[in-house]
């Protein structure tokens, strides 16, 4: 089945190496599975490498980005389509809408906004499409390790700790997402 996957992931240009990489990998899967990209719209950093591994696997990317992001976060030229919207928060709603699944690569700040809303939203019911969270090389150990906390101090339910998908590698996170 076609589906479009927003994908979360770092945009600054100062990541290592080996995460520009993973994202162009998970690129790559999205495209040989005949998905559309729907990402943040940027050409820079690991946006910029899942976007172009996508396109040149052939399928279609659909960017949206903040017009005040336009510059700042290297709006993607490339992009088979680019959303310009006024507001994050409508970039949120525009990917949150046009999305089938969310997947979130290594990132930061921007990044673990964008995954806490679509967990959080996800356990409240509020929308039922896979929320994946590929982290092949523990970057993500110390959130995870916190939100464990979290559910043994009774701040967080199972539902909220199970509706997480961690995946190892790119192949196990785009099967979670199908
Ligand atoms: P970062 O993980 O900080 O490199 O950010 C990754 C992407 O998330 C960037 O394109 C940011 O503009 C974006 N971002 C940051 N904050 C938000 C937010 N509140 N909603 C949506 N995207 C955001």
């Amino acid at each position: 089945m076609s589906r479009a996957i927003a994908v979360y992931c770092g945009s600054h240009s100062t990541v290592p190496r080996s995460y520009l990489d993973l994202a162009d990998e998970v690129g790559q899967g999205i495209a040989a599975r005949g998905w559309t990209l729907v990402w943040g719209g940027s050409a820079a950093s690991m946006m910029g490498s899942v976007a172009r591994a996508t396109r040149r696997g052939g399928s279609r990317t659909i960017g949206v980005i903040p017009r005040a992001l336009v510059d700042l976060e290297a709006a993607d030229p490339d992009a088979d389509e680019l959303i310009v919207v006024d507001t994050m928060r409508e970039r949120k709603r525009e990917m949150d809408d046009r999305a089938d699944a969310f997947l979130t690569l290594p990132g930061g700040l921007g990044t673990c906004e964008e995954l806490f809303e679509v967990w959080t939203s996800r356990y409240l019911a509020m929308h039922a499409k896979p929320v994946v969270l590929l982290d092949p090389d523990d970057h993500y150990a110390g959130m995870l390790d916190w939100v464990r906390e979290l559910h043994a101090r009774g701040f967080v339910n199972d539902v909220a700790l199970n509706a997480l998908v961690v995946a190892r590698t790119p192949e196990e996170a785009l099967a979670a997402c199908a």
